[in-house]
Parts: C-alpha cells; structure tokens; sequence
C-alpha cells in the first residue's frame, strides 16, 4: 500500500475507533491495537510533512461530540498526552525537555484510566462540570457530577477554580455493575473506564447516582488564586487541603531514571489497585518550565505518558474446549487462544463461562477475539473483534455428548449450564467428585491427593466415595511411589474422617447449587441427615437464603435411586454426619467482616467459622455495608477499597484479640 494510502486508512481506522471509544463507549479495539495505529500514523506523518493535514487524529483530541448534552464550550482548553510504552522513548522526550529549560525536577503520578472531566467552582461552590470532548467543547454532565460523592459540593476554602481529574468507576463495582447487567440482558462494558464513561454520561442523574464513581483531581488552574504554588507538586497538595480527592500514589523526583523507576514499580503493582491505571504520567514541576514548554495541537509538551503493557488484548480463538467435567456433572467451555502477553504473563486459555455465553457473545472458532484480565481474575473472553471474515465463520455449536463419558448432556430447568448425567459412572465427573469429596472444605481427608485418586480410579479400587472406606493399609502399598508410612497415613486419614459435621458432609455429597454457605443453612434447620433427606421441596425453600431452584435439585438429589444407595452404602460403613449445635454467640453483633490475604494463625474458612461462631457475618466483598477488613499478609484490592471507603481495618494481631477476648 503507498504511504498516502496507508495513512489515510489509518485515519478512517482511528477516527471510526474514536467514536466507538469515547461517544459510544463501546471499542471494538484494544487500547494497545489503537496505540499502535495511532503511533504509526504519527510516525509516518512525521516522515512525510507532506501529507499532514490539519484534521488528522494526531492534531486533535478526542473526538467530536454527538450526544444529547448541552454542549459547553471550555473556558481553558483540555489537552490529551503524549505516550510512549518504551522507556527509551521518555529518555527522548527528557532530553527535549533539558534542551529546551535545562534539568529539571518531575512529578510522576498514576494515570487512572477514566474519563477526563473539567469542573469548575464559584467562590468554593461546585457549579460545573463538562466533559473533556474534543478539548475545545465538552458536554455539559454537571448535574450527574454532583452524586459523585467524592466531588466535594462545596471547598474548604470560597476560591474561584477550575479543575480537571478523572472520574473512574472501581474494579469491584465494575465486575459487580458487569454481572447485574448480564443477568438483566443489559449492555455489558468493556472495561472500568467505558463503563465509568457510560454510566457518567447518562442522560438520567438517577441511574448515574446508582452507579459507583468516584473521583481523582490532578490539576487545578491556579489563574485566579492569590499566593498561587508556583509547582505542579505543591498544588496537588492545595487541592487536597481544599477537600478533593488525590491519588496517593504521587513522587517528585529529580531526573527521568527515577521516573523510570516508578513506571517499573508500578507496573508490578498496578494489579493490587482497586481502579484502573494505564500507565504513568511524568510532568515538569515547575510550572515557569512548564509555560516555557508549552503545547503542541494535542498535548502539552510538559509532560508525557508512559502506558504500562495492555491488560486487555486480543488474540485468535483456536478453539472451544471442555476443561473437565465438574463436580455437579456441570460442562464448561474454555477458549484456546494464539499465545499472548497479558498482564504480565502469557495467557493461552480463558473463561467463556457457559454455552449460553458462547451464544450471546457469538464468538466463533477462528474470530480474533477480546480478553481480558481484572484484577485477581482468570482472563476472560469479552468479545469478538468485528471484522469481514466473522460473518462466513461457521456459528459455534455446543457438544450434546458429555466429553468423558459420551452420555447425552442435559440442561436442567431454569438454567444456562450443560450437565452430563452419569455422576460416577462418567470417570471425568467422578474424578471430580472423589477429589472434592476427600477437599478441605469437604471430609478433609489428608494425604489423598489428585494422583492418587487417578491411580485408585484407573485401577478400579474406587469408583464411588463409599469405596475408600473399604481400602486398606495394603491396598494403598500397591499403588506407585506410596511406601508403608505414607499408606497408613491415607489409611488413618480416610477412616477418621468417617463422622464429619453435618454441614461438610452435605457439601461433599456435590448436591448441584449446594455450597458451603446453603450446607450450612441446611444443618443448621434440620439437624440431621434423615431430616433433610424426609424434608418436601416446600420446607426447603422455606428456609431464608434457599430459594425454590436450590431446593428442587437438593429434593432430586435425595429421591434418585443411585444417591440413594450412595447413602445406605456410605452407612453400612459407618460414614454418617454428627450434627454439633453450634453455641452461637452474637458477640460480634451482626457485624460484617471481609477477609483478604493471609493469616499465618488459621485458613480463610476457619476464621470465617469463628466469626460466624460467635455472630458476625462474613462477605467476599467489601462495600459501604462492611463493618471490617481484615488484612492478612499481601492483602490486595479489597484492602485498597476498604482504605478508599473508610471502613476499620483489622490486622491479625487485632482480629486475634477481638476474637479472644469474646
Ligand atoms: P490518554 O488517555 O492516553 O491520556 C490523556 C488523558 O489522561 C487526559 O485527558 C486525562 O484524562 C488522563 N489522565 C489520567 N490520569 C492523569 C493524570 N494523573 N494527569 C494527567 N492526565 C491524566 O489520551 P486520550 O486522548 O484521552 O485517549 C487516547 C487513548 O485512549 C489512547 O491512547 C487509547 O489508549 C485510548 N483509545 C482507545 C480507543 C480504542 O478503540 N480502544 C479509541 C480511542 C482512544
């Protein structure tokens, strides 16, 4: 293609990807393919001089509006940055910097990735704020700003201010706002920064106010402040002192290495953050440098971006697999993806979730395909990338035969998920299900692995959990590598485990939608085992926190002739559940505690039974409901939430005590 070609295909390409990104908030590009695009674009230009024209992306921010807003035309104009994601590339821009103004000190803070908005105060009242547009004019979104509860209404001191800052919706919100839409049949967003986009922009205040933002400010404009700082560092801490909202994660350092530095430290630690950051902005301090440097028609020359490697890429869908067959019989399909770097490692799987997923996405083997990774999340599929050849892909067809076992799969009423009937007649379902049956939080047998239960399967020596209670000592030395001790470990291990509580044996039996927390409720009702087993359909779903689908398949599971002679067998061989009443206290008053990282005293589960033991609550989220965090070594995002929310947070030192002491 000759370059004039190229480059004006480029600017279709970008300029088509603008409007998806910022009025549409919904790209069908990742950021990364975008910056590509755009990097080449301008170097080509640059090459040819020629060929610049004044209204190519390279010389304009944003994109024009097409919205229902009023449109405002900016009192300051707003500018967008220039960005690299090489390190040899901010050497460059340094030197142009020390060319111009000599040595200078910088300023390197996060670059949350949100969306950029303008707000202005009148004598220290919040009277309005538009969004960053095409820099020139923005869209009037003053009234949904202001439940933005971080935006202060009102400042600590009556100045006459504008500001800029970016309003970013938190991973968790995100991940929450994403699961309630996909249940409703709603628009599912991209990412934190489309979805903070969409929900800011919203043209009822209402549904914005429902939906959780916040905000960071990062410059003020000081031309109307008397005894102004004379640094962009000290300004940020005026903003502060005035009430807004300013990331912490902030360094002033004297030369571009140590900027480097931070660029470095933070891409390794940008995950453990609770909001989004696309890289590093690294600014001149001074701002009698900064007027010195000055701007060209997009960005200021001041300061530049430094874009961490993309979270989210894409890549070409191989093929659709099936991991394994679940515990509950349950089918789940991953994608086998072309290698490709992704937060920092390869990623060659990733989630689709479910058939009915596949279908509403309507990716298709051979698609080029979006992925992503949230924090502490697997990567997953978001969706395909539109392109010609997606049309004559043949449309994705979901197996009707369970891989394993062969068996005719089925959907049980009222459910997305595809289920293989045979529970331990089909080897891959049955190794699942002996594997979570020896688990933690199932009979916790010890010193029976996966291997191992590979080995006593393949040889026939266990089909069913009943059959490890009639192994003995010497069965086990038969198997490869298990010498004498170990097998009378396994041995030892499988026997005391023959009268768990009530609540474990339920979850080991892998009752479909029966978890730790509904074995709990189950026990807790009814007491024993024959009492659950006599219970009708009605008296389950009566129980608060089991509703009629839960209670449906807990009935299934009891009537069916095959879990019924489970049971009598586990019986015979004296493996029956104790039910202990519980001494509830409520010394901790109903109080709501999430847990992250870990404690050196005692697992998750464990202190999550002794809040419950004496009262409290436990969540695996943290939000305004939470009463404490408790931290434990690498605490990740909750932490950070909890910090952003204000709620208390316990170390294990204090949680320790608290518990003690009741
Ligand atoms: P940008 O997001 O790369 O950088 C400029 C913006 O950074 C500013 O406007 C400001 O809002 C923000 N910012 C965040 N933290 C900041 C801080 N601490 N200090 C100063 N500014 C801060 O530029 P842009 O013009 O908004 O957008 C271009 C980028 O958007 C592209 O590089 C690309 O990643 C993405 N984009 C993607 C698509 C797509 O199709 N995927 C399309 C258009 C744009």
């Amino acid at each position: 293609m000759a370059i004039k070609e190229r480059i004006e295909f480029l600017r279709k390409v970008i300029n088509e990807a603008n409007i998806r990104y910022y009025v549409q908030d919904n790209p069908t590009l990742s950021d990364f393919e975008y910056d590509e695009l755009f990097r080449e674009l301008k170097r080509l230009e640059a090459e040819n001089p020629d060929l610049i024209t004044p209204d190519s992306p390279t010389n304009r921010v944003g994109s024009n509006i097409q919205s229902s807003f009023a449109e405002i035309k900016h009192k300051y104009r707003l500018y967008s940055l220039d960005n690299s994601n090489n390190y040899e590339e901010l050497k460059k821009w340094y030197e142009r910097v020390v060319k111009d103004v000599g040595k200078v000190e910088l300023v390197c803070e996060l670059k949350i990735d949100g969306l950029a908005v303008a707000l202005t105060y009148n004598q220290g009242i919040f009277t309005r704020g538009v969004t960053r547009g095409n820099g020139i004019i923005g869209e009037d979104i003053t009234e949904n700003l202001k439940t933005v509860k971080s935006i202060p209404l009102k400042l600590l001191k009556p100045y006459n201010l504008d500001v800029r800052g970016e309003i970013y919706m938190p991973k968790t919100s995100f991940e929450k706002l994403n699961e309630e839409n996909l249940m409703n049949g709603d628009k599912i967003f991209a990412n934190p920064r489309n979805a903070a986009s969409g929900s800011i922009r919203q043209l009822n205040p209402a549904i914005t106010a429902k939906r959780d933002l916040s905000v960071f400010i990062y410059t003020p404009i000081l031309d109307e402040v008397e005894n102004a700082p004379k640094t962009h560092y000290e300004s940020l801490l005026m903003l502060k002192d005035l009430g807004f909202n300013i990331n912490p994660n902030i360094r002033k350092v004297n030369n571009i290495e140590e900027a480097i530095d931070f660029c470095k430290e933070w891409d390794k630690k940008r995950f453990e953050l609770n909001y989004a950051t696309d890289g590093v902005v690294i600014k001149v301090n001074k701002f009698a440098y900064q007027n010195e440097l000055g701007y060209t028609a997009r960005a200021p020359k001041w300061a530049t971006a430094f874009k961490f490697p993309p979270e989210e890429v894409s890549t070409k869908l191989l093929a659709i697999e099936i991991e394994n067959v679940g515990k509950t019989g349950a089918i789940t399909p991953v994608a086998v993806l072309e290698p490709v770097l992704l937060a920092g490692s390869t990623v060659s799987r990733a989630s689709l979730h479910n058939f009915d997923e596949i279908k509403r996405l309507d990716v298709r083997v051979g698609d080029k395909v979006l992925i992503k990774k949230a924090a502490e999340i697997i990567p997953k599929v978001i969706k395909y990338v539109e392109s010609p050849e997606h049309e004559n892909l043949p449309k994705y067809v979901a197996p009707t035969k369970c891989p394993s076992c062969r068996a005719k799969l089925y959907i049980p009423e009222g459910e997305v998920n595809l289920y293989c009937p045979n529970t331990f007649n089909c080897p891959g379902q049955a190794k699942s299900r002996l594997e979570f049956w020896v688990s933690k939080n199932a009979m916790d047998i010890d010193y029976v692995g996966p291997s191992i239960i590979e080995q006593l399967y393949k040889r026939k020596m266990v089909k069913t959990p009943a059959d490890f209670y009639k192994l003995t000592q010497q069965d086990f030395m038969q198997l490869d590598l298990v010498q004498e001790k170990s097998a009378f470990n396994m041995y030892n291990s499988i026997q005391n485990s023959k009268n768990p509580p009530l609540s474990k044996f339920l979850t080991a039996l892998c009752i479909r939608h029966v978890g730790k927390e509904t074995a709990d409720l189950l026990a807790n009702h009814f007491q024993s085992l024959e009492a659950i087993k006599n219970a009708s359909e009605k008296e389950i779903a009566e129980i608060d926190g089991i509703g009629d689908i839960i209670a449906k398949s807990i009935k299934d599971y009891f009537t069916q002739p095959y879990n019924i002679t489970l049971l009598e067998n586990l019986n015979h061989l004296e493996v029956f559940p104790i039910y202990k009443k519980v001494v509830q206290s409520n010394v901790l008053n109903s109080k709501t505690f999430v847990l992250t990282g870990t404690l050196s005293s005692m697992g998750r589960s464990e202190a999550s039974e002794k809040i419950k033991q004496l009262g409290g609550k436990t969540s695996t989220s943290v939000t305004k409901k939470t009463d404490f965090v408790i931290a434990g070594e690498n605490a990740g995002s909750k932490l950070t939430k909890a910090q952003d929310l204000g709620i208390k947070i316990l170390n294990e030192d204090e949680f320790l005590k608290m518990i003690s002491i009741q």
